[in-house]
């Protein structure tokens, strides 16, 4: 069954200060949410409320989430979308690219999540999003520890998917392909057109392709849907 959006929603985007997350922060913006983005270090981009907060140091998680919930209340939908890369051959992967990306991937997406759910579940209402990777289902040469914190991130919502689902809280896994931003400016050319030969419809995403379905899965049309795992990838995985 699904009811009118109750507006505004309070809406978290974690890393939303550019790339994907910040195409998330201005599609909910613009449906008149409030948002609130998290940027590690500069400043909250124009017209969007922000918060400092560093995912690798659970202080400064809590000093984020109690600042949000003193000046605007709970979050209602969050966003967990801050993530890196340390690309390299397994081999040659030191131990700490390895945990670094485990760190802000997998452990800093915990940390807020965690510090999300106890308001939702009191108000048996509330919807996570968490931004995965095509490369969680298939692997990636190179991103080993990559790879591992996107399959991680779909243990973990299913997990709390079936913690929390009796109480109307849900946990899906957004999981993007190529997508135009930051993370992907620095392959080479290529790189890239071997990138877009594998992908059915020719090309890498927009950032604004993948706000579209997030905003789709935070809306009460997507009220039956926990615990899935949503390819926005160009027919990359095809069901992988
Ligand atoms: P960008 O590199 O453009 O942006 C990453 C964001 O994460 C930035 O806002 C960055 O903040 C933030 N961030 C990184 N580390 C931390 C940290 N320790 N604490 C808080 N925030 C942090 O990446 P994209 O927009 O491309 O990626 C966003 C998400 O989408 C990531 O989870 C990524 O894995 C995923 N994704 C991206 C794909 C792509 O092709 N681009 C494909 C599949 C998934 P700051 O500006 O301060 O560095």
């Amino acid at each position: 069954m699904t009811s009118s959006p109750v507006s505004p929603r309070i809406v978290f985007v974690t890393g939303g200060n550019r790339g994907i997350g910040l195409a998330i922060a201005r599609t909910f913006a613009k449906l008149g949410d409030l948002v609130i983005v998290s940027y590690r270090s500069g400043a909250a981009p124009d017209g969007l409320v922000g918060v400092q907060m560093d995912v690798t140091s659970q202080e400064s998680v809590n000093a984020a989430f109690a600042e949000i919930e003193a000046t605007y209340g709970s979050v209602d939908v969050l966003v967990a979308n801050a993530g890196v890369t340390r690309d390299g051959l397994t081999m040659r992967m030191s131990e700490e690219d390895f945990i670094s990306v485990v760190e802000t991937n997998l452990t800093g997406t915990f940390r807020t999540v965690q510090k999300s759910i106890s308001p939702m579940v009191k108000k048996r209402s509330g919807r996570v999003i968490l931004i995965g990777s095509v490369v969680g289902l298939m692997g990636s040469a190179g991103q080993a520890n990559y790879a591992s914190t996107k399959s991680g991130l779909i243990g973990m919502a299913r997990s709390l998917a079936r913690e929390y689902g009796s109480r109307g809280v849900t946990f899906n896994v957004i999981a993007p392909g190529f997508v135009e931003t930051d993370m992907t400016s620095t392959l080479s050319e290529t790189l890239r057109e071997k990138y877009v030969a594998a992908i059915p419809l020719g090309r890498f995403c927009s950032p604004e392709e993948i706000a579209e379905v997030v905003k789709f899965v935070a809306s009460p049309e997507a009220s039956y849907i926990t615990g899935a795992v949503i390819p926005v990838d160009g027919g990359m995985g095809m069901g992988h």
